[in-house]
């Protein structure tokens, strides 16, 4: 005859199951996050087509194969300001400005 189970173990099935719920909707939600991330990997952030990488005075470059959107990853302006001069050097410094506020030396 089998056994009616327990008010205790009836707890303890339940708050099983609602861990392993909850580990799956977190391992899917990890998953679809990082899906997420890849897609967007190598691609234009203003158009969304692929980056190429080349090296432009020494420093590796990002851009864009549509829009030809030039992205530099952090340090790589710094390293093409101590190369560079003449206008683009002033013209970089002066968007690092604006847009970051950092504190950038005049040449
Ligand atoms: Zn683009």
């Amino acid at each position: 005859m089998a056994e009616k189970p327990s008010k205790n173990e009836e707890e303890y099935f339940a708050r099983r199951d609602a861990e392993l719920l909850r580990q799956q909707r977190e391992a899917a939600r990890k998953a679809q996050t990082e899906a997420e991330r890849r897609s967007h990997h190598m691609k234009c952030p203003k158009c969304g087509y692929d980056l190429i990488t080349g090296e432009w005075h020494g420093i590796q470059v990002d851009q864009c194969t549509h829009c030809h959107g030039v992205w530099f990853d952090k340090g790589e302006v710094e390293t093409l300001l101590q190369h560079e001069s003449g206008i683009i050097n002033r013209v970089f410094r002066t968007v690092m400005r604006g847009v970051t506020g950092a504190k950038v030396p005049d040449a």
